[in-house]
């Protein structure tokens, strides 16, 4: 059976290309990047080769990227970071109610250690409103952290004025770019960011190494103590493979990003429009306008959300019923609660997510299951008694 992969937000594939970069670094030029031998110097050098290419895919300066293990390194790294460097200026920080998760943990794990904390509502769309934001402010708000593109309904925020509006009162401005890279075009300075959270297994790159944009001064407190890599502000033994890998994997997002937007965009439309003409009973979650050109996620009125990905995925499709972390537990996600979608329609969600590598007849193949899926779920599904009968000639 030939696999559709319409998962992207929780994963992508490794590009060849990729991995042809990184192979080298396993087996070749095994070296400690702090060693002074010629393995060493080697190792050292693709670090800063990555480096390089990371800084300008976002308009950064190579000695700005901190490399991590991940995402939710990275969140920690900023959120923590800056907290604990900038308690003496204040203790408050300000995010919004649909971060992932690696934020509003984060968050909450500081609230514990004597930080106040602000939880912004966001509207219908999932927006945040920036005039909330400055209403927000208080004389001793050290951080704003607004994610750039949310992974479960896509919604894309105005972090430019957002970071504006947390500069001129004097806070930093942290944003979680995990789901925008390759996907919205960024320049730190433009866009008014401090801090930057982005992960290389989201645009083909590999699992397990992440990287933290850290604006030159900006006053940071390591989370990991040890040996004093990455500028000291992440020690251990760096990940070369994988830093490599994510060096040329944003090198490639970057080249190819804007046919690769324009051609996700394109397959997205027709997913959704495609969708919710044939689909009775069926919303689109998030924007039309200002949303992440390979996000789709509907609600279907009188299914479970669990039911209709195993489906599909007898089918051959691989989607999920909203994000990764959040799909393997019943709990409504926070986020469709924050747009305030009722807990009995949140049930039957469905995120379709893209990347470069689909292709529009994978749409088309899609849309020719999906109508014929939830029939059937609706057919046995309990819930399809809380159906109003349809009243007569309509
Ligand atoms: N932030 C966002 C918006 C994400 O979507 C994810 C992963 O799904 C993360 C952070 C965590 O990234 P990682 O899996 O690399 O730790």
């Amino acid at each position: 059976m030939q696999r559709i992969y319409f998962d992207n937000s929780a994963t992508t594939c490794l590009d060849p290309k990729v991995l042809e970069a990184m192979r080298p670094y396993f087996d070749q030029w095994y070296g400690n990047a702090s060693s002074l031998h010629a393995l060493g110097r080697e190792s050292y050098n693709a670090l800063d080769e990555a480096r390089r290419k990371t800084a300008k895919a976002i308009g950064a300066q190579a000695r700005e990227i901190i490399f991590t293990s991940g995402g939710t390194e990275s969140d920690n790294l900023a959120i923590q970071g800056a907290a604990f460097a900038n308690s003496s200026k204040g203790n408050h920080i300000i995010t919004s109610t649909i971060e992932h998760h690696a934020v509003l943990n984060t968050c909450r794990f500081l609230e514990g250690q004597g930080f106040k904390v602000t939880y912004l509502a966001v509207d219908p769309h999932g927006k945040v409103d920036p005039e909330s934001l400055k209403k927000a402010m208080t004389k001793s708000t050290i951080l704003v952290s607004i994610m750039t593109a949310n992974n479960e309904i896509g919604t894309i925020q105005d972090v430019r004025e957002l970071g504006g509006i947390a500069h001129d009162a004097g806070a930093l401005f942290h944003t979680d770019a995990v789901q925008s890279i390759g996907k919205v075009p960024l320049d730190v300075t433009r866009e008014n960011i401090d801090l930057l959270a982005m992960s290389a297994h989201k645009f083909h790159g590999p699992k397990g190494v992440g990287a933290l944009f850290v604006r030159k001064g900006t006053n940071l407190r390591p989370v990991v103590y040890g040996g004093g890599q990455e500028r000291g502000l992440r020690s251990s033994t760096e990940n070369v493979p994988g830093i490599v890998g994510l060096g040329k994997a944003i090198e490639l997002s970057m080249a190819e990003m804007t046919e690769s937007v324009e051609k996700m965009t394109s397959i997205r439309d027709r997913i959704i429009q495609g969708t919710l003409s044939s689909v009775d009973d069926c919303n689109l979650n998030g924007p039309l306008e200002g949303r992440l050109c390979n996000n789709a996620n509907f609600r279907f009125d009188y299914i479970e959300g669990e039911a209709l990905v195993l489906s599909l995925d007898l089918k051959g499709i691989a989607a999920s019923t909203g994000s990764a972390c959040s799909s393997r537990d019943s709990e409504t996600s926070h986020v469709l609660k924050a747009i305030g979608v009722r807990n009995e329609h949140a049930r039957g969600t469905l995120r379709v997510s893209l990347s470069r590598m689909n292709a529009m007849d994978e749409a088309d193949e899609f849309l020719g299951v999906i109508p014929e899926v939830i029939a059937r779920l609706r057919a046995i599904s309990p819930m399809s008694m809380l159906k109003k009968p349809s009243s007569p000639g309509g």
